[in-house]
């Protein structure tokens, strides 16, 4: 089969019974397109019913006809296609579906569709009479008759459904996502949705732009629409962060006649609970909003790792937009799709990957972000730097007093730059199973520090901070980092205003906590070093007294 494709319309196809006709019908009314069902238009054609013309006239010529049916059908745009069960036999036809169709199989196991057979004949008064399906042994024939058409609904299908434990609602709605999603990729491949994109995540669930720039925020609605959104948009936001920015991002999207809802938590670590999210489950059942809508997180990391954390769990996931408004959230947090909520346990414990389906950065957002969450951010910069691109490094060195006020045009650079940088490794490892790790510079010594102090004594940018002098130490220590790009490391991390060591924490509870830190594996911790600036090396084993000695420069009790 060519792979000249222009898809402009989503086909059913599949066995006797697995609820092409029905689907269609509501999948078509959810996307506002046409129906046609094959059948019913063959009937119509040839004047008679479908059992008459293969009695009267052959099987061949009821082909004949199908086909015609199906070319017609095909020349239209948005257009849902109900197909008959033998449709898939013919080579013309396979071939008109897989250029003009969005194909999806819907697939039932044998005992399904002869239960679904039977109860459909005894239900109904005149049930529909499958000519090729006449046997004595029904089960027999439904599984002779599958078996022969099997491997071309498997070679035809872009999606297969299992509808054996599916309602008709629930299979209508796993088609619409399936669309949506594809059209969404489709979309993000054509120049428009690219448009003035930072850079492109790609990831296993498709691609996703990163815009960063200024006043950005007033265009929010039409990225939405051009990113094929329709429906409504529920917002999620911390209430600090509506206050600033809900009424604008809100006027924006009404711009473009989306309804929007939202919903506000206590701004906070606090509110990425379980208690709130049920909260914002509840808020989003309230407001109806279905597989087809979209939530809009609005804030930094805490909003985006809880949002995205219901959007992954709500309705089996629905798609989800992060407009990240601090720096952390900018150039680390929005990108890679980690959302989660805590545990009473432990941060995080709970969640997933879940991709966005864009991310806009409004960078004058931050001029509204307190100073001291501003610079922690800049820790997360600074080790992008430090961990991938010397040249960055420079840069941010150089233009480290225009950054800290701010300046327009080189913050923009920088930021989107830093955000590149993030979607260059999740692109190349999505779920943190082998480069992605490098991001984690700095974090084993962070988290145990955040740990031991009950997460409120440090930002996250500050114990990275304190985390990556360690870290650095431990690599010079290890006959890696020079003892100049140490000093470099620690002079840049002064300009921003961030801490490179403390006094004040008992060192016992640091190891204790970096010891259960996610990433330690079979009781070794692994360490991501540097050998040069831009040059990470990760290493299991590190001698304790290096650990230590390293430490011990840095943190005092
Ligand atoms: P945050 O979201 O809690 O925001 C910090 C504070 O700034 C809050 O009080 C917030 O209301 C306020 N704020 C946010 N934007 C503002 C603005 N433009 N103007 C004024 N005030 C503003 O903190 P954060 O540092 O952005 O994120 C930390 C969270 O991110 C943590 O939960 C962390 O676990 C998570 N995180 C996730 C990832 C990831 O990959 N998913 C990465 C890093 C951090």
């Amino acid at each position: 089969m060519g792979e000249r494709r222009n898809i402009k319309n989503v086909a059913l196809t599949g066995f006797s019974a697995t609820g092409k006709s029905s689907v269609a019908k509501i999948v078509a009314s959810v996307l506002g397109w046409r129906v046609v069902d094959i059948d019913n238009e063959v009937v119509k054609l040839a004047g008679k019913d479908i059992e008459v013309v293969f009695r009267q006239e052959g099987e061949e010529k009821f082909r004949h006809i199908e086909h015609e049916v199906l070319e017609q059908a095909c020349k239209d745009k948005y257009t849902v296609i109900a197909t008959g069960g033998g449709i898939i036999i013919d080579t013309p036809n396979r071939e008109l579906l897989h250029e003009n169709c969005f194909v999806i199989a819907l697939e039932a196991k044998v005992e399904t569709i002869y239960h679904r057979l039977v109860e459909s004949r005894y239900q109904s008064g005149s049930p529909v009479v499958r000519p090729l399906l006449g046997g004595k042994d029904l089960r027999e024939s439904i599984k002779k008759l599958k078996s022969a058409r099997q491997f071309q609904y498997v070679e035809i299908a872009d999606r297969t459904i299992h509808t054996d434990s599916l309602t008709v609602e629930e299979i209508s709605a796993e088609v619409v996502a399936l669309w949506n999603s594809f059209a969404h990729d489709k979309e993000t491949i054509s120049d428009r949705k690219l448009d003035g994109a930072a850079c492109v995540v790609n990831t296993s669930g498709g691609l996703y732009p990163v815009f960063v720039g200024t006043n950005i925020l007033d265009v929010l609605g039409e990225k939405l629409s051009g990113s094929g959104f329709k429906g409504k948009v529920a917002i999620i936001s911390d209430s600090n962060v509506y206050a600033l920015y809900g009424e604008r991002c809100t006027e924006s999207i009404e711009k473009e006649e989306f309804k929007v809802v939202h919903h506000v938590v206590p701004a906070g670590e606090i509110s990425k609970s379980h208690d709130e999210a049920i909260r914002i489950y509840d808020f989003l059942i309230r407001e109806r909003i279905e597989r087809n809508d979209v939530i809009v997180a609005l804030g930094g990391g805490m909003v985006g790792d809880l949002a995205g954390f219901i959007a992954a769990t709500y309705l089996r996931g629905i798609p989800w937009v992060q407009v990240p408004t601090t720096l952390i959230g900018m150039v680390d947090a929005s990108i890679g799709g980690k959302v989660a909520i805590n545990h009473a346990k432990g941060k995080n414990l709970i969640g997933s990957f879940y991709q966005p389906r864009m991310v806009l950065a409004d960078i004058k957002t931050l001029f509204t972000l307190p100073e001291r969450e501003l610079n922690s951010g800049w820790a997360e910069v600074i080790k992008h730097g430090l961990i991938l691109d010397k040249e960055y490094f420079e840069v941010l060195e150089c233009y480290s007093s225009e950054l800290k006020k701010l300046e327009l045009t080189i913050a923009s650079e920088v930021i989107a730059r830093s955000a590149c940088i993030k979607a260059q490794v999740v692109s190349e490892d999505e779920e943190e199973k082998g480069k992605r790790i490098i991001l984690n510079y700095g974090h084993t010594v962070a988290h145990g520090l955040e740990a031991a102090t009950d997460y409120n004594l440090f930002l996250h940018g500050e114990a990275v901070s304190i985390g990556i002098m360690v870290a650095a130490k431990v690599s010079n220590k290890s006959g890696l980092l020079s003892i100049e790009n140490v000093q470099r490391q620690q002079n840049i991390l002064r300009r921003f205003s961030l801490p490179v060591e403390y006094t004040g924490i008992s060192f016992e509870s640091i190891i204790q906590s970096m010891k259960f830190d996610k990433k330690v594996r079979n009781e070794t911790i692994q360490w991501v070093l540097l050998e040069d600036i831009g040059m990470p090396r990760v290493v299991d084993t590190i001698d304790d007294s290096v650990v230590i000695e390293s430490l011990h420069e840095v943190i005092k009790s």
